[in-house]
């Protein structure tokens, strides 16, 4: 059983690389990956040398090039992770999601369709559903809530998810989707709130909280995301949505100073900054049918998840200030101004 993983020296895919590579020794894990600023060749680092794992830097929009690996690799199954995925990114250059997020989609499952597979999983987000009132606490995002998305990057994903769920119904093609709340924990990339927060926090930088910090945010911690999505390609119903989500929401602000907390550092690091625009105001999912179809449940809570990830990125230093000192400053100063 050979699978390409697109995406994988991302945060999530990285994430799923580590726990596939290890969980199947048997199988064989191609890590697909254009290593654009978000992709990580030493988040692989621990993997290098397995023999069930290989890596291929490439495009999933260059068609020719797709093309190509697959009448090479032969792939029983394809995991896309690939994406732009940054909500903010997207409203500078809505175009580059489009390429990635869709073409990139199409052609991959284009491919699929001349070489044949078992299984294309497409990994998509609890975006594509909008936001929610914050007043109502008592709605939640089924697989069955119209795709109704806000900003350049949900679209680009919800469209993904129609062309996905097309390329079923007319080619046949055997597809699933997850659609995941916001995840966090090991490997994520600092421009996100969460590494954001701890990173800055912990160089008693300033933090940059959007509007008041109100916005609702459904949170998972990362593994958890990953045994879904392994559970949904290895006994998902073909044709098959599948919301993931553990019913952890909480405020940006409580995210922050949730982390300050626990780093004995002071609220008054937080900056208010002027609101994202479309910014989507509460995300929540209802994950019941992957929990009661596929028996499907969290290891951890935000509580639980929170100090483990806080940990790993004081364990982990060097992974992440050499992401910071780099292109990324630049992006920093551009988004929230100099300091
Ligand atoms: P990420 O930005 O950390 O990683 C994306 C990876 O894709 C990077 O390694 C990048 O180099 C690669 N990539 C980008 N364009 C590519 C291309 N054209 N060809 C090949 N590789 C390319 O993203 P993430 O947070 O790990 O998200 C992974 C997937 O999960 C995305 O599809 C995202 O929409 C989805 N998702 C993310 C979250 C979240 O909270 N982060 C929640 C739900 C769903």
């Amino acid at each position: 059983m050979k699978t390409i993983v697109t995406g994988g020296a991302g945060f999530i895919g990285g994430n799923f690389m580590h726990f596939a590579v290890n969980a199947y020794p048997n199988e064989e894990w191609i890590c697909l990956d254009k290593l654009t600023y978000a992709g990580n060749m030493e988040t692989l680092q621990a993997l290098e040398g397995k023999k069930n794992y290989k890596f291929v830097k490439g495009d999933i929009a260059d068609r020719e090039f797709i093309f190509d690996l697959f009448r090479t690799e032969k792939p029983d199954r394809v995991i896309n992770f690939a994406a732009e995925s940054h909500v903010d990114r997207s409203l500078k250059d809505p175009e580059l999601f489009l390429r990635t997020n869709v073409l990139g989609t199409v052609c991959l499952m284009d491919a699929c369709r001349e070489f044949g597979i078992e299984r294309y999983h497409q990994v998509s987000t609890d975006e594509v559903y909008g936001d929610l009132p914050l007043d109502r606490t008592d709605l939640f995002f089924n697989e069955n809530y119209p795709i109704k998305t806000s900003s350049p990057y949900s679209s680009s994903k919800g469209s993904a998810d129609l062309f996905v769920l097309a390329y079923h119904r007319t080619f046949g093609l055997p597809v699933t989707i997850s659609r995941c709340s916001n995840n966090y924990g090991p490997y994520h990339f600092p421009e996100k709130l969460i590494p954001l927060v701890i990173s800055r926090a912990l160089n008693d930088e300033s933090i940059p909280v959007y509007g008041k910090g109100e916005n609702v945010r459904d949170w998972l911690y990362v593994t958890d995301h990953c045994k879904a999505i392994d559970l949904i390609v290895r006994k998902g119903k073909v044709g098959e949505v599948y919301n993931v989500g553990g019913h952890n929401e909480r405020t940006n602000l409580e995210v922050v100073k949730t982390i300050l907390k626990a780093l004995n550092k002071p609220e008054s690091l937080i900056t208010y900054v002027t609101d994202r625009p479309g910014h989507d105001m509460r995300y929540a999912i209802d994950p019941t049918k992957l929990e009661t179809e596929l028996g499907w449940k969290p290891e951890y809570t935000f509580d639980t998840g929170i100090p483990v990830t806080i940990d790993w990125y004081l364990n982990n230093k060097d992974w992440w200030e050499h992401i910071i000192s780099g292109e990324y400053q630049e992006y920093y100063k551009k988004q929230y101004g100099e300091e």
